[in-house]
């Protein structure tokens, strides 16, 4: 046996994993030996391969199990992949304040204890500038956002919402199983398609605490369909003296018809319109770390902030500095500097340059490469009909069906996923970083004779 080899790769990963390792190999070659399939050839072949096979076993082991992968199936928001993709200075800011301790509960000025909010709430105030100046905690995601809202202002209470709003967000986010664990009880009003500020006013009784509205996100109604005006609602929630709140699910922080993404409500837009509390993802159309944002009335949000169920949901000093970071572009205006909403404003004829480019980087004896119109989607649950035109690769294999194709792509390394439509794998470059298309022509080149 080559020991050397061993005793090297001892030393870069250590005795445990080797010995491990050992012992797994070992032990599927006795189990072969065993059941007698191995001839005395292939014997003397599986025990001078012992080596080699130790060494494949230990960086099987020691691979991370969390990785990149190249997203070319150009939904930008793309929840099963991690949705946004954060900014490099979330990444510096992360870097630079955990690898050393920071002031995240440590009010420097004052050499005392602090909130570690205040570090995002302050750009909060600036970016949501309203008629009143909205308070800002930051939780794990949307969901426990809800889930905090509704026990704070409505645990025990009625929650008033429009049968058209019990909506199901992706990985099992159901209004009416929220409400349940919040201890509030849902009070549906209206129809599926038609609910009107009537409704909400007669279902108003003793108990009711909260009127609640949610957006559809990954879906629209059209047709025979009423909603009233969010306005609507905070008119009558002033007069009968019970708060509005909206959850916007992806939360937006600008007005995104200037990046031609219609249909989507901006945060400020609703607090403008006189909503109580927003709450919405920090991963969606925000384009920073997975949060849940709770923005609004300074004594509601207190209250939040002294429920003990925020302590059990806060978030860690990791999510501050990406948050903090991610906002910090938005305060600048440069909002090229992450990544979702630079994707979501990268032009057609870039997108189609960038395919040309690849295309003729990959050889095309067994493949065959068309460039099609095509369009890419926001994902995470935001502005579901919102059309961003784009340029596709479409690619068909001589012997491998489109399925198959699409497999080998997500076995190179990064990955790649692709979609797959009408028998054509489908390429899109919007949500593929520039640095990686050269990856995904050497992919390509790999299946192309
Ligand atoms: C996405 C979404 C949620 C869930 O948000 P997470 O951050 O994934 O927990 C809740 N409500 C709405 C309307 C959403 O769009």
């Amino acid at each position: 046996m080559r020991g050397s080899e061993l005793a090297q790769l001892i030393t870069e990963e250590g005795i445990v994993c080797v010995t491990d390792a050992c012992r797994a190999v070992l032990a599927r070659l006795r189990e072969e030996i065993t059941k007698g399939g191995l001839e005395e050839n292939a014997l003397g072949m599986a025990v001078s391969g012992i080596c080699d096979a130790v060494v494949a076993q230990v960086r099987r082991d020691l691979h991370y199990s969390l990785k990149p992968v190249i997203n070319a199936a150009g939904v930008i928001l793309h929840t099963n992949l991690g949705r946004a993709p954060l900014a490099p200075t979330a990444i510096e800011h992360i870097q630079q304040t955990a690898t050393y301790y920071s002031n995240l509960e440590f009010d420097i000025a004052e050499g005392e204890r602090g909130k570690r909010d205040v570090h995002v709430d302050r750009f909060f105030r600036k970016l949501l500038v309203a008629e009143r100046e909205p308070s800002t905690i930051v939780v794990n995601n949307n969901a426990a956002a809800v889930l905090l809202a509704l026990n704070t202002l409505a645990e025990g209470g009625e929650v008033i919402v429009s049968r058209g709003e019990l909506v199901e967000i992706g990985g099992s986010f159901r209004i009416p199983d929220v409400m349940t664990k919040s201890g509030a009880v849902l009070r549906e009003v209206g129809t599926t398609n038609r609910t009107r500020i009537r409704d909400y006013e007669s279902a108003i009784n003793e108990k009711t605490r909260l009127l609640l509205r949610v957006h559809r996100s990954n879906f629209e109604i059209h047709g025979f369909t009423e909603q009233p005006k969010i306005g609507d609602l905070v008119e009558l929630g002033r007069a009968r003296n019970i708060p509005v709140i909206e959850d916007l699910g992806s939360g937006a922080l600008l007005d995104l018809r200037q990046f031609g993404v219609q249909g989507e409500p901006d945060v400020l837009a609703s607090l403008r319109a006189g909503v109580d509390v927003v709450t919405y993802s920090g991963d969606k159309l925000l384009g920073g770390p997975q949060a849940g944002i709770l923005s609004g009335r300074k004594d509601l949000i207190a209250r939040m902030r002294s429920n003990s169920l925020f302590r059990a949901l806060r978030v860690d000093k990791l999510t501050y500095a990406a948050l903090e970071a991610t906002l910090l572009a938005f305060v600048k205006g440069d909002h090229d500097a992450i990544p979702a909403l630079r994707m979501m404003r990268i032009s057609n004829v870039e997108i189609s340059a960038r395919a040309e480019a690849l295309t003729k980087a990959v050889g095309t004896r067994e493949l065959k490469i068309d460039l099609v119109d095509g369009e890419s989607i926001i994902g995470g649950g935001a502005a579901p009909s919102a059309i961003l035109p784009t340029r596709l690769i479409a690619l068909t294999h001589q012997r491998h069906s489109a399925d198959e194709l699409a497999g080998h792509l997500r076995n190179c390394d990064p990955p790649i996923i692709a979609r797959v439509e009408d028998g054509r794998v489908l390429l899109d470059l919007r949500t593929v970083f520039p640095e990686q298309d050269m990856e995904v022509a050497k992919a390509l080149n790999s299946f192309a004779h």
